[in-house]
């Protein structure tokens, strides 16, 4: 079993023995989108979560390698502002790309 996989059991243990139902459980795709936008939504999905604080702190000392943990996007267990989309970033600004294909 992945290190993923066996955190996410224990976090559905600990949430049955609170009685709560997890948020992530019910679409794990969300949580581990390439999507900034899904990973946004999974953000606000974890808000409501009893596990947050130790859901976060695991993935942290774990180094998961990505997903949203404890509210937080997660990459090589540093929490990150903003997921970027896949795909390299334009060389250059919007401006001069526009200047190009219209040749001004
Ligand atoms: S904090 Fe978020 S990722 Fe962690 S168990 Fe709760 S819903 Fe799932």
């Amino acid at each position: 079993m992945h290190q993923e996989d066996m955190a996410v059991t224990t976090l559905l243990r600990e949430a049955a023995d609170v009685g709560a139902a997890l948020p992530c459980a019910n679409n794990p795709q969300l949580w581990f989108s390439e999507r900034p936008a899904d990973l946004e939504l999974a953000k606000t999905g974890c808000r409501t979560c009893p596990l947050r604080k130790p859901c976060l702190a695991g993935a942290v000392d774990r180094g998961e390698p990505c997903g949203v943990w404890g509210g937080e996007i997660i990459q090589h267990g540093r929490i990150l502002a903003i997921k970027r989309p896949p795909g390299r970033p334009p060389k250059q600004r919007l401006p001069a790309r526009l200047a190009q294909t219209t040749g001004a």
